[in-house]
């Protein structure tokens, strides 16, 4: 593969820095990526393990000159960041953005991003429930979708060069408005991470069954729940403080159906649950069609094995 960015600048070093620099040095598609983490703890991690090829102890300095600066720190922290590089960043640069939530993320940072610097707001539709720059690895990104939401200026070679990054890393790409974005993301991921959220809260108030019986006999749904629950608590806060609007909406929508089934329970009516499951089973399938997940039993475990490595 080639290089697409001469200089990338990662600016916050958890897990989906690490994995874009794991990924693009695999790929060799840049000639030097540099990093900066807040913490100099993070700095001292990366430095260690080797995560970028200079670690710096400034963001200034490490968009310094860069083609390429990626923004992969919390979503409410996207905008101060944004203010304290854009007078060291390169004209003709192009910088993106790896934030769960786009209208806000647009809304923090194009104000501080200087004409001459391409602006072009990115989602990576992958992750684990680690974080810190010692959870990255290069195959994170390996058929996921990475949506890009350009601005209505943006410029149609900045765009198509970021595009072309993003597929060598592994990802398949996809345009879509910046709002649209957001409620699509509200039903399938952050209204399902708080759903998780509550269920292990719930359990987690039933203490004398959380001491013995749910973590015993702990099985797949709520094992799966309590992997959801684990993700980082910054990350998912501001997920939340900033895709308020779209969350709400879905969230009330749920509530509804929640309702309506708890109604059919207490009523016994057996035909409107049996129907209601048999829709959702559709939509499973469909995700499987859509080569999005796997068809083995429970999604390819070892039979026997309760604890994921
Ligand atoms: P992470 O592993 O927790 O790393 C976050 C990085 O941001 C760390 O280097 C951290 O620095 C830095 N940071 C935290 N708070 C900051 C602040 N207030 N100001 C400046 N820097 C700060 O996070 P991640 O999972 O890579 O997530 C990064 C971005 O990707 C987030 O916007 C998230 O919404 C998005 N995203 C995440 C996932 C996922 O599943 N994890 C998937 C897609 C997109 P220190 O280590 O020095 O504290």
């Amino acid at each position: 593969m080639s290089v697409i960015y001469d200089r990338v600048a990662l600016i916050g070093l958890g897990l989906i820095a690490g994995s874009m620099a794991h990924a693009m040095r695999e790929a060799g598609l840049a000639r030097e990526i540099t990093g900066f983490a807040r913490s100099e703890a993070t700095r001292q991690t990366a430095r260690e393990i080797g995560l970028c090829d200079r670690v710096c102890d400034s963001a200034a300095e490490a968009v310094e000159a860069a083609d390429l600066i990626v923004l992969a720190v919390p979503v409410g922290a996207m905008g101060e960041v944004a203010a304290e590089i854009a007078p060291h960043l390169k004209p003709g640069a192009t910088l993106t953005d790896v934030g769960s939530v786009k209208q806000a993320v647009i809304e923090a940072v194009a104000p501080h991003i200087p004409a001459g610097v391409h602006f072009i707001p990115g989602h990576p539709l992958a992750g684990t429930e680690h974080s810190g720059p010692r959870s990255g690895f290069a195959g994170l990104f390996r058929n996921r979708w990475w949506l890009l939401t350009p601005l209505p200026d943006s410029d149609a070679d900045a765009v198509a060069r970021l595009s072309d990054l993003v597929r060598a890393i592994g990802a398949k790409t996809d345009r879509m408005d910046p709002a649209h974005h957001d409620l699509v993301l509200a039903v399938t991921s952050h209204a399902p991470h708080l759903i998780a959220y509550t269920m292990v809260g719930v359990a987690d108030h039933l203490r004398r069954v959380t001491d013995e019986e749910v973590i015993q006999y702990s099985a797949a749904g709520f094992r799966d729940f309590t992997r959801i629950a684990a993700s980082d608590p910054t990350m998912w806060r501001d997920v939340f403080l900033h895709n308020r609007e779209a969350t709400l909406d879905i969230l009330g929508r749920f509530t509804e159906e929640l309702f309506m089934l708890q109604r059919a329970i207490r009523m016994g009516d057996g035909q409107q649950l049996f129907d209601y499951f048999t829709r959702t089973r559709a939509i499973r399938r469909g995700i499987i069609e859509a080569g999005q997940d796997t068809e083995a039993p429970d999604f390819g475990r070892a039979p026997g094995v309760t604890k994921p490595a």
